[in-house]
């Protein structure tokens, strides 16, 4: 089976399964007891947040809450930051984990204003500074697109919102960025910053918040006050230390692993440009094939449904995505349609996304087998 769905989910690595194994069976101590064995991991517990701190180029202006995923990271940050008197921005692309949510709040009475997304599925920034004013008082966008890799240029971003009002809050989803590409959260000037476990080798139920202490970060979950009072429940710690022991290894190898997998991408696109030519199929990428995570590849062939490629790609054991998984429920794709493709280009989507593992595969081979498939079930051929 060649697995290419990894901006879905990855395979959580064996060393960090040991650890969890560990913590469950042997070290399973709750770490708010008030026990020798019990302080041992609440002292883990915050080795965990350090660690994560470094990894995103925080200092110790910033803390960290663990959280069941990056969905409710997500949650956590708009239910406590949207601002209900003032205006909010998100974008376009943003995951639905934070577009749903604010379009919950925009329900309520919330003024949610959203920005645009250019041809290439960044953020357009000269449409974003049109929506920025002194009432701007919030901002979520995204720094690495789920659905097409594309990287926002989020110190322009969060620079052009200060200069407009000094004391916006901003929130950047670094779950596709997280690494992959280099983050300093002290770079960027962002306020909270959200994670996910199980996008980076780590165990699934596993997100964190990271924000700047000083800022507002109201629970929305309340009970015996873990998480410095901002996410009651007990912590998962065995699945949180799998999380970083996975995050740490990738975090290491992360410019050597940037650079392979951009390679792989670039023959890959190239190897199916080959035989669409060949196969006389209309090959298209979706987004700026250099300048974007080289971990993402959303593409189609006109003619041929993503969704009919995805099944025939799976009999031939090559498993992809059409768009972000968690939105298989809804059709379209709200970030395609954005950045202008037409109904037919956003038919046809397919997304590959692929590991540090990934490669080493074949891309001749893979390039080869989706263009067959593709043809096969291509419509404009049969005309
Ligand atoms: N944000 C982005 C950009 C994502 O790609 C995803 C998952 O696809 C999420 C948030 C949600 O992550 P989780 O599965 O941890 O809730």
């Amino acid at each position: 089976m060649i697995y290419l769905d990894n901006a879905s989910t990855t395979r959580c690595k064996e060393s960090s399964a040991e650890i969890i194994k560990r913590g469950l069976i042997e070290d399973f101590f709750n770490p708010s007891a008030k026990y020798y064995n019990s302080l041992t991991e609440a002292k883990k517990l915050d080795a965990c947040r350090d660690e994560i701190l470094k990894m995103v180029g925080a200092n110790n202006n910033y803390s960290v809450v663990f959280t069941g995923s990056a969905t409710e990271a997500n949650n956590l940050v708009l239910s406590s930051s949207l601002n209900k008197h003032r205006e909010n921005i998100i974008s376009l692309g943003e995951h639905a984990s934070i577009y749903e949510t604010a379009k919950h709040f925009a329900g309520e009475g919330y003024k949610i204003l959203e920005a645009s997304l250019n041809k290439n599925g960044e953020v357009d920034i000269e449409e974003y500074k049109k929506l920025l004013s002194p009432q701007t008082a919030f901002i979520s966008i995204m720094l690495v697109s789920n659905e097409t890799g594309a990287i926002n240029n989020l110190k322009e971003i969060v620079r052009f919102a200060r200069s407009v009002n000094p004391k916006v809050l901003i929130h950047t989803d670094c779950v596709q960025g997280f690494c992959k590409i280099k983050i300093n959260m002290q770079e960027l000037g962002v306020d909270y910053l959200t994670l996910s476990s199980h996008k980076v080798e780590g165990p699934k139920g596993v997100g964190c918040l990271v924000y700047r202490k000083q800022v507002k970060l109201e629970p929305e979950i309340f009970g015996g006050g873990q998480e410095n009072n901002k996410r009651s429940g007990t912590e998962n710690l065995p699945s949180i230390l799998g999380f970083i022991n996975s995050a740490k290894e990738l975090h290491e190898n992360m410019q050597k692993s940037f650079e392979k997998v951009f390679e792989f991408k670039q023959k890959l696109i190239k190897e199916i440009r080959e035989y669409s030519k060949e196969a006389g199929l209309e090959f298209i990428v979706n987004g700026d094939e250099n300048n974007s995570s080289p971990y993402i590849l959303s593409c189609g062939f006109i003619g041929t449904k993503g969704e009919v490629l995805l099944h025939s790609l799976e009999e031939a054991e090559i498993l992809v995505g059409t768009g972000s998984a968690c939105n298989s429920k809804h059709s379209g794709n709200r970030t395609l349609s954005a950045m202008g493709r037409t109904e037919n280009e956003v038919n046809s989507n397919i997304r590959l996304s692929f590991s540090a593992e990934s490669a080493g595969l074949n891309p001749k081979e893979i390039a080869q087998i989706i263009v067959e498939r593709a043809k096969k079930h291509n419509n404009t051929q049969k005309r």
